[in-house]
This record gives structure tokens, sequence and C-alpha cells, in this order.
């Protein structure tokens, strides 16, 4: 369950994805970078964080006969952080720009649009802490989701602070919440214990009402976050690329700072098309010397839905032109010699022959509109 099969006629659709990713990041300078889609399960503990939904929840783990804890990745960035420090990338020209596409896995309750078994195309931005970072990811996946022609969505940010003005924040916001705590759903109640930031952005009514009279962290953010993400709303703007300002955005994972934002389209079920943000303590967390980093990811299957819901035409394959047809043992093996000189010319060519009678390739020919 919540896995599936990418049938050939689905495959227009990852084409075109990934050829639009590909070219729009190398444009920008971006490396691309695979990394195995197992690895040791702590990296995950330590990185995503050890009170996340994905760790607690939602990460396939296993026991390997030798012994080794492993994880199936949940999502890129540790991963890509792992490489960075252990292939010594600092000694790089900095920042390292770098981006992945590839399945991520999660044991989430299967539905529309959620599985688990899925895909992303993600960005990490390594080694440098400017404000303009986090715009240039921001622009990048704005142009990725214009030029895949999808329409109507929207960019969500807010600043969630650093190790300097959050922890403030994080007790002004439980004193505002443990008031109230009778008036929270059941899963709130143990987020005020582990991880209540996220009690900002509960989807249950009556908790989105306690929600919107919460203290904004905004309100609370230090001078410098104040400043980074001032710089963040105003490149934007000078970008003419919209956004809303979200004060409920928190994101799921532990390690954000700083910036997080998202691309989501709304509707009667809004769809969530990327999310991301900085995350300026995750090296030093993960064993690498403190490096500020910032880094987004969008969601495959998200997009193509979206782009089969919006009637979004992603190829305009040309028909074949020829159709080989052959009878008689001779002219079979002549076809295939024939076959490879025109397509050598570089003519779209089809054949049937695997079919003897004229009447059965003629047919196929018909089909595939030669
Ligand atoms: P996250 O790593 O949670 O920030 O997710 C990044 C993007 O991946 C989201 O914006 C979604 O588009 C997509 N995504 C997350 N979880 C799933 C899932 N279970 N199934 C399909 N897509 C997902």
């Amino acid at each position: 369950r919540g896995t599936f099969d990418i049938l050939p006629e689905e495959q227009k659709y990852w084409e075109r994805i990934i050829t639009i990713v590909n070219q729009i990041l190398t444009a920008y300078g971006f490396l691309a970078i695979d990394t195995p889609i197992f690895e040791n399960a702590l990296l995950f503990m330590r990185g995503t964080g050890p009170f996340t939904d994905v760790v607690q929840k939602e990460m396939y783990t296993f026991r390997t006969r030798g012994g080794d804890y492993l994880a199936l990745r949940p999502e890129f960035t540790p991963s890509i952080v792992r490489a960075y420090i252990e292939h010594g990338m600092k000694s790089w020209p900095q920042p390292v720009k770098l981006y992945s596409i590839g399945p991520v896995f999660r044991h989430e309750k299967p539905q529309a649009g959620r599985y688990r078994q899925f895909h992303q195309f993600n960005l990490e931005i390594i080694g440098e802490g400017g404000a303009l970072n986090d715009v240039l990811l921001i622009q990048l996946v704005f142009l990725i989701l214009k030029k895949l022609g999808i329409k109507g969505f929207n960019l969500q940010v807010n600043s969630i602070g650093c190790s300097q003005c959050r922890p403030d924040y994080r007790k002004i916001l439980i004193d505002y919440y443990r008031k109230q705590r009778k008036k929270l759903c059941r899963h709130c109640r143990e987020r005020l214990r582990l991880n209540p930031l996220r009690l900002l952005d509960c989807k249950e009514e009556k908790c989105r009402q306690l929600a919107n009279n919460a203290p904004q962290v905004i309100d609370y953010l230090c001078e410098e976050c104040h400043g980074h993400f001032k710089e963040v709303l105003e490149s934007l703007d000078e970008l003419d690329i919209p956004y809303i300002l979200n004060s409920h955005l928190v994101r799921g994972l532990d390690y954000y700072t700083k910036t997080v934002f998202e691309f989501r389209l709304e509707g009667q079920n809004p769809i969530e098309l990327a999310g991301g943000g900085r995350y300026d303590g995750l090296i030093e967390i993960l064993g690498g010397k403190s490096t500020p980093a910032a880094g987004i990811a969008g969601g495959i299957e998200r997009v193509i839905s979206v782009l089969k819901s919006q009637d979004i035409k992603v190829s305009q394959e040309s028909l074949p032109r020829i159709f080989l047809v052959q009878l008689g043992e001779l002219s079979r093996r002549r076809s295939l010699k024939l076959f490879e000189e025109l397509r050598n010319k570089g003519l779209k060519i089809a054949e049937a022959l695997s079919k003897d009678s004229i009447k059965s390739q003629l047919k196929v020919a018909d089909k595939l509109g030669v």
C-alpha cells in the first residue's frame, strides 16, 4: 500500500519534470548528486530530528543480518549534509549548490497525494548564510512550477528564528498553550510537550482558532533574524515573486532556522507542492563544522497530479512518419537494416516485424497514427 508502478503512459510526466528540473538547476550552477536510498538510521534520527513525525512515526527502519541499523531515507537533506561532510566539500568554493531527484520513503497513512514511496526533487545550498540563498531556492522552484505551466499556486513564507531567539518564543508559546490545554486536540497535547511550534499548524478547527490568537514568532525574532527575513522579503519583491506571510508556517522538521517556505495550491483540498527552509545548525549536529545552509524539496507525484488536473500538455510527441511493412523472411531481415538507416537520418519510424500479414501490420500502423 502507498506504492505504485509508473506505467509507460505516465512516463512523459516524469520526463517533462526531470528535464525542466535539470535544465533550470544546471543553468543556475547546481551540481547533481545521488546518495544511497538507505543509510544508517541514526543519521536521520539525529538529522531530521528525534521528535519529528517523520522519525517517530514514519521512518522505515530495519536491522541487517550484520546487525547494522538502517533506514530508507525519509528525506534528502541529512544524506546530502553527510556527503558534504564526508567528501570535504567545505574546501570547495562556497556555497556548494547541490540537487537530487529520487525516491523517499515514509510510512504514512496512504491517501490521495500521500504515498509511502514517493519522489522528490531536492535542492540544497550549503556553506553560505546570506538571505539571497533562501531567495534563490524559492525563485528556482517558482521557475520550475511556472515553466511546467502550473497555475494558481502560491508561496508562503515565515521565519521561525534561530537558536538565540527561538527558545524565548518557545517558552512564550508554551505558556500561552498551557493555559488552553483543555481545548487542544489529543495530538496537540503531545506536541505541547515535544514539539510546541507544531501546535501552530494543526489542522483541527479548535486548534486553528487557538493558533490564530497565539503570539507570533515574527514579534520575537532577534535583530539578526529580523534583518535576514526583511532581506528575503525585499528580494522577493524585487524579483516579482508574490508571497503570503504565514505566521503559522513552521514546517515539520526540527532543524529549520530563520526562513521557512512552502509552495501550495489552495482549493478544496489544498496541495503542498514543495517546502523547505534554512537549517544553519544541521551540519554541526551531524558532526561537521558549524556551516549555514538552506534547502527545498518538491513532491513529483503532487506536481504530476496538478499537471493532470489542470490539463497541462507535457509533450508534443511527434507521430512516426514512416511505417515499415514487410512481406516474407528476406524483407523482414532487410527491414531491420532499413530501420536503422532511416533512424540514423533522424526520421521517426515504426514497425511490426513480428507480424506476417500486411493486414495486421497496417492495423498497427493505423493504431500508431502513422
Ligand atoms: P517535506 O520533505 O515533508 O518537506 O516534503 C516536501 C514535499 O514532498 C511536499 O511539499 C510534498 O509535495 C511532497 N510529499 C511529502 N510527503 C509526501 C507523501 N507522503 N506522498 C507524496 N508526496 C509527499
